[in-house]
């Protein structure tokens, strides 16, 4: 199941976004409704909070006086703290079961305020982030929502900036103009990313790319970076109760500035053991993170030529996500291809001569061969050669895996 988390600040139009998606197909959990629920009368949270801040915060009709709890926990942050430490688990526990509910090959919205401030978005196979600038979010809050002004600002400066939250955005969704284009936009997410996304998720498929090289080699994109960020990040999370991995790194192409490349976040994984990414909870973390084992590579080619192919072993996953290419190494930490890996982009971070040679070689190859498999089998001869520059520039500078 493809889980989609939506945010946004206060009046940027993220129910509005949720409901769309609920009218297309998607099962939605409202984040607000359940922080509710959870509160109702009977339930164990709303007694915990009884014991906490006393009979004060409980009307007559033994239900919630929101009032006079907001009255005490706003000013005090140890307050606040302390609710969060009585709702958060309820909350989290009920939102997992309602997500549960999903069907399996569909589509999980998460409508929640707070999924940048809390760092819920790497549980999340995408976050969209819907954004309208202050006064129109003010403005709506006021005439559509009867929200006195000096309540709106007040509410709007407690959230995350947009730039926080553009920051972990795999997709923003700009709601500065009519509800009708708003409309339009999810429809074309829904249609173009979220069902292929949850496909491939369900069929356990990776995303495919054309196979002409002319078309895959591009020009520096400024988003390499955040994106290779957020594939690290979530990587990291999906993997951490394994206890397997070592470190998570952005290495390749896209992680040398201003290097042309193919458009794909390639990203190792360090493990303690190579044995250890074949262990079944973690084929289920990485599966249920949406990256899918290539059975067909277990090894890269061997530096240099003759050295010893153990050293060389790897995983290789893609992922299924439609819009973001995204390669996983699953390497042994201290293995010479992990270390390969790193000192790769790092000598040609450092080195940009040794950048534009590697940029000029890939256009070369790129004018005689038309498929991307060919292109990249044709590069090898030249990275043997770029295997002892780089290996010569370690032991120069001192170089170590970091
Ligand atoms: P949020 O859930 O982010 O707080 P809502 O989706 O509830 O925001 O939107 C806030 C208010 O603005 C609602 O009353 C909604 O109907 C209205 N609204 C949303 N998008 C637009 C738009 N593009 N133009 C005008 N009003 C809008």
């Amino acid at each position: 199941m493809l889980r989609v988390g939506v945010t946004g600040g206060i009046g940027s139009g993220k129910s509005t976004v949720s409901r769309r998606l609920g009218e297309l197909g998607a099962h939605v959990v409202d984040a607000d409704a359940v922080a509710r629920e959870v509160v109702e009368p009977g339930e164990p949270t709303l007694q915990g909070i009884r014991e906490r801040f006393g009979e004060g915060v409980i009307r007559a009709d033994g239900s919630l006086d929101r009032g006079s709890l907001a009255a005490i926990v706003f000013p005090d942050r140890d307050a606040l703290d302390a609710l969060d430490a009585i709702t958060g688990p309820a909350i989290a526990s009920r939102v997992a079961g309602q997500r549960a509910a999903a069907p399996r090959d569909g589509v999980s919205v998460y409508d929640m305020p707070l999924l940048v401030e809390r760092g819920l978005w790497v549980h999340e196979h995408l976050t969209v982030v819907v954004e309208a600038d202050v006064e129109t979010r003010v403005r709506r809050l006021v005439e559509q929502r009867g929200l006195p002004e000096e309540d709106a600002r007040h509410r709007v400066a407690a959230q995350a900036t947009d730039a926080q939250r553009r920051a972990v955005a795999d997709v923003v969704l700009d709601n500065s103009g009519t509800p009708d284009e708003l409309e339009r936009a999810v429809d074309a997410l829904w249609a173009e990313r979220l069902q292929p996304y949850a496909v491939n998720l369900a069929a356990g498929t990776r995303s495919r790319r054309s196979d002409l090289a002319a078309d895959v080699i591009v020009a520096p994109r400024v988003d390499w970076e955040p994106r290779a960020e957020r594939v690290v990040a979530r990587v990291a999370a999906a993997l951490a109760a394994t206890g397997v991995v070592t470190e998570v790194s952005h290495i390749g192409s896209t992680s040398v500035p201003g290097l042309v490349a193919k458009d794909v976040i390639d990203v190792q994984v360090g493990v303690h053991h190579l044995a250890d990414a074949d262990r079944d909870d973690v084929r289920a973390a990485f599966a249920d993170a949406g990256y899918v084992f290539n059975h067909g590579i277990h090894s890269d080619t061997p530096h240099p030529g003759g050295a010893d192919p153990a050293e060389w072993l790897k995983r290789f996953l893609g992922g299924c996500d439609p819009d973001n290419h995204v390669h996983v190494h699953v390497r042994e930490k201290g293995s010479a291809g992990w270390r390969f890996a790193l000192l790769f982009r790092d000598w040609l971070r450092h080195e940009p001569a040794e950048r534009d040679v590697y940029a000029a070689e890939k256009r070369r190859l790129l004018a005689l061969h038309e498929s991307t498999s060919d292109y990249v089998a044709a590069k090898e001869p030249w990275f043997e050669g770029a295997w002892q520059r780089a290996t010569d520039w370690a032991e120069r500078t001192g170089w170590q895996p970091r």
